[in-house]
């Protein structure tokens, strides 16, 4: 086993979009590339910003995806618990070590002082930021605060002067100048910590080797930085993920409509498809090859072949590779993943007999060139489970309002009516003899049959449909049709 070990850190502060879970997968293919350990925290330390089974949404993202962790909520491991907001007891001595260190500090500033800052550096234009009055407090007047039982935060003394300075894999060396940060806030005054605190103390107690989270990190990783060196520990290799972005080159985000993780499920893409399009959304394997199974992927990954510059979600894109992994699904594994999205629609019962499950597993054979998503699939195969086709009016006045038409029906029904069994080379032998014995153009034929039997123009192969239709049900659409009863 190598010493890799990384991890995912989701807030839960909503349904994980897509990007997020594009840092999930870029950390697990890490991990199981180089046979080391994958780990999920969840850092749900700020109360006022949890959302209701927002963690319960990353658990179940991961699991559709299939990105299994080593450690983690729910299994466990050597360094839980793994959720923030039950590790209190971890932070509390850590911040202490740095008050008594004098790293850090006690800040007495309520709320109101702070808004008033803020407003008033604002009025003057000036840069805003805690103005580091509780710093520098006199021993008796910071004897007398401690003594008052007023709450305070606890902040981390930044260097006034000098720069700070990290390594990013992708980026090279990034450099700070202290003077741009002021002290953050380490633990808030109901004696939880902040993210930055959190997540550095977790990272170092977990053993984390590298970090690989969005590139909106970027401009946290100087306190943290601060932070590794004030507790003297080494930091982590830091490498900034490329930001996933909207097709109008912006910040993916959940609240302008970008769809969460667990929506494209619902919508109906394949698990194994959104695997395949989120590992190269900001990597590559090198050789131009874009469809590629999960054992491809993981056998290729490397931190070299990430890629610098922002990934587009392209959900054309998406459609086409999740096109590609339906057609090479198995016909009974198609059915399966199908089955939710027919039974929902009311066109599969949720028990189905045998009967009505062969049936249904033929139904979608016959569309699985055509369809992108399952969710698609409902649409593309209502004609074949109804007990008459809703003739689309365009299509019915097109061809079986022309005048050849019931002619065309009636000889059909007749030659086919011995065909035994009723298969589709048969069928299609017969519907070329109908057209010459009328001296009518194949197109006169083959259409006009299309509509009646599915009530539209375009569709699966004419004549397997009526296969898979069967002959009674074949001659009852015909005949409606051929009665004008479409
Ligand atoms: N909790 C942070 C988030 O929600 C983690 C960032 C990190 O990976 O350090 O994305």
């Amino acid at each position: 086993m190598s010493n890799v070990r990384v991890r995912f850190a989701p807030s839960p502060t909503g349904d994980p979009h897509v990007g997020n879970v594009r840092s999930a997968l870029f950390n697990w293919l890490f991990a199981r590339h180089s046979a080391g350990q994958f780990i999920l925290r969840v850092e749900d330390t700020d109360s006022t910003r949890a959302q209701e089974g927002s963690a319960q949404a990353i658990f179940k993202s991961l699991a559709w995806l299939g990105l299994d962790f080593d450690e983690g909520p729910g299994i466990g491991g050597p360094h839980g618990p793994y959720h923030q907001s039950e590790r209190k007891g971890i932070y509390t001595p850590l911040a202490q070590q740095l008050l008594d260190e004098e790293k850090a500090y006690r800040c007495y500033c309520t709320r109101e002082r702070l808004l008033a800052l803020t407003e008033e550096q604002q009025m003057n234009k000036q840069a805003t930021g805690y103005d580091r009055r509780c710093r520098d407090l006199g021993p008796s007047e910071r004897s007398d605060l401690e003594h008052s039982g007023r709450p305070f935060t606890i902040r981390l003394k930044v260097p006034f002067e000098g720069s700070t300075s990290f390594h990013d894999y992708l980026r090279g060396d990034i450099t700070f100048e202290n003077s741009t940060k002021t002290d953050p806030v380490l633990i808030k005054a109901d004696g939880m910590p902040v993210y930055h605190f959190a997540n550095v103390v977790d990272d170092h107690l977990m053993g984390i080797t590298h970090v690989l989270r969005a590139e909106e990190w970027i401009s946290s990783t100087p306190i943290h930085v601060l932070l590794y060196a004030a507790f003297g520990w080494d930091p982590p290799l830091f490498v900034h993920l490329p930001l996933v972005l909207s097709p109008d080159k912006r910040k993916l985000s959940k609240r302008k409509g970008h769809a969460g993780t667990l929506e494209h499920r619902d919508e109906g893409y394949l698990p194994e498809a959104m695997f395949n399009f989120l590992s190269l959304l900001g990597w590559s394997p090198g050789d131009g090859r874009e469809v590629l199974s999960r054992d491809e992927i993981v056998s290729l990954f490397s931190l070299d072949g990430l890629l610098k510059h922002g990934a587009v979600f392209d959900r054309a894109k998406l459609d086409w590779m999740n096109g590609e992994y339906i057609r090479s699904l198995p016909p009974a594994d198609l059915l399966e993943r199908s089955l939710p999205f027919l039974v929902a629609a009311g066109l599969v019962p949720s028990n189905p007999t045998p009967g009505e499950y062969e049936y249904a597993r033929k139904v979608v054979r016959l569309v699985q060139e055509r369809v992108k998503k399952l969710s698609d699939m409902p649409d593309h195969t209502r004609f074949m489970f109804e007990e008459q086709p809703v003739s689309d009016p365009g299509a019915s006045q097109k061809w079986l309002e022309r005048p050849e038409t019931p002619a065309v029906l009636q000889h059909f029904i007749q030659r086919s009516a011995a065909i035994d069994p009723f298969e589709a080379t048969v069928l299609e032998d017969c519907a070329r003899q109908v057209a010459a014995d009328l001296g009518l153009p194949t197109g006169s034929v083959f259409h006009p049959l299309r509509v009646a039997v599915s009530g539209r123009t375009e569709g699966p192969s004419l004549f397997h449909m009526m296969e898979v239709l069967g002959k009674d049900s074949t001659m009852r659409r015909l005949r409606t049709a051929a009665a004008g009863g479409l």
